[in-house]
């Protein structure tokens, strides 16, 4: 794929409570993603070409406290947060501020009604932290780059975009906002409306990161979604500088690589 440097999202702990669906959605959203302690000794056996995030189920009593352990072992990211809570409840709030104590960006999945719920608040969150850098992904995130996404039941819409949905908005007018490209809903966005994508990638190409969220074993093809993915953008990036700022530059910068 041509990728030199990757960055491993652990899950956090395998509990049986209600942000985790009572245990079916351990191992982020069922993916059976493993945990901080694997993905720091994976980066440390790969030392330069792996980095990785420190995790925690946000409403763990504990959670501040194991991501900071993490954290000060040299994790650069916080997440991905992919937990069943509203995104500016109280625990939330703990790791934003965390995250700008240690100036890494937290990495959150918005899912309608399933996880980071009240997306249409989270503006509250970008102006109530103004230190903390978030990157958003997934369905709710890129549904709502259409400003006439009304039925947030659908997470896989489909046809043209009218720009200044949500997702355009918070893009517009936080500086503290970046969105992650990855998976099938990221790869979706671009080609639903390629037209739409041009102008998005315009607007937003300083804040806009590479991420491709599957295993990538056969890193070409129809198989390897984040081949897919790169290609996505380098056909609809309007210019090489644009390409290279989302396929790089924008990430290392923001985790200073
Ligand atoms: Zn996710």
């Amino acid at each position: 794929m041509g990728v030199t440097q990757t960055i491993l999202l652990p899950s956090g702990s395998e509990v049986s409570r209600a942000s985790t669906g009572f245990g079916r959605m351990n191992g982020l959203g069922g993916a059976r993603v493993s945990g901080n302690e694997s993905v720091k000794q994976f980066a440390a056996a790969h030392s330069g070409e792996y980095l990785y995030g420190a995790n925690e189920v946000t409403d763990l009593p504990e959670a501040r406290a194991t991501i900071e352990k993490y954290l000060k072992l040299g994790a650069v990211i916080i997440g991905e947060q992919k937990f069943k809570v509203e995104c500016d409840s109280p625990e939330s709030q703990l790791l934003y501020a965390l995250a700008a104590d240690y100036q890494v960006p937290i990495l959150l999945h918005f899912q309608h009604e399933a996880y980071n719920l009240g997306f249409d608040r989270f503006h509250k969150m970008l102006a109530k932290f103004p230190k903390t850098t978030f990157i958003g992904h997934a369905q709710t995130w890129w549904a709502n780059i259409d400003r006439h996404h009304v039925d947030q039941k659908v997470l896989y819409p489909t046809g043209s975009v009218t720009p200044g949905g949500l997702t355009d908005r918070y893009l517009s007018d936080y500086p503290n906002i970046f969105a992650d490209m990855s998976a099938g809903s990221g790869l979706q966005a671009l080609t639903r409306d390629e037209d739409h994508a041009r102008g998005f990638l315009e607007r937003h190409q300083d804040r806009i990161l590479y991420g491709s969220d599957c295993a990538d074993a056969a890193g070409r093809g129809n198989a390897c979604q984040g081949a897919q993915t790169i290609a996505a953008i380098r056909r609809l990036s309007g210019s090489k500088s644009i390409e290279r700022k989302i396929l790089h530059d924008n990430s290392k910068k923001l985790f200073r690589l």
